[in-house]
């Protein structure tokens, strides 16, 4: 079992141009894993946090992406309510 702590998110356009989506995610050491990849590695036992401002919160596998309407899934994410800056939506861009 790996731990990861992720400090940054790339997002991509969705496909009807409403909202953006978490294309991959960086961690610490620079490197960029795609959603599918963590999506892979949990399900393998993995862990994963964000890691920003001294907060950490767990990164979840979600069934769809949480913009209503949108199907697009499974999605990843950490407390949707938390709108501390450990919130995955919420990282700094990389
Ligand atoms: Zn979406």
């Amino acid at each position: 079992m790996t731990d990861h702590l992720v400090t940054g998110v790339r997002k991509t356009l969705s496909a009807d141009a409403t909202h953006r989506h978490i294309s991959e995610v960086c961690t610490q050491g620079a490197i960029r894993y795609t959603r599918q990849e963590v999506i892979d590695s949990i399900r393998q036992g993995d862990s994963w946090k964000t890691l920003a401002d001294g907060y950490r919160a767990e990164i979840r596998i979600i069934d769809a992406c949480p913009w209503e309407g949108c199907a697009l899934g499974p999605y990843i994410a950490t407390n949707p309510n938390s709108s501390k800056k450990d919130n995955l939506e919420n990282l700094d861009s990389c």
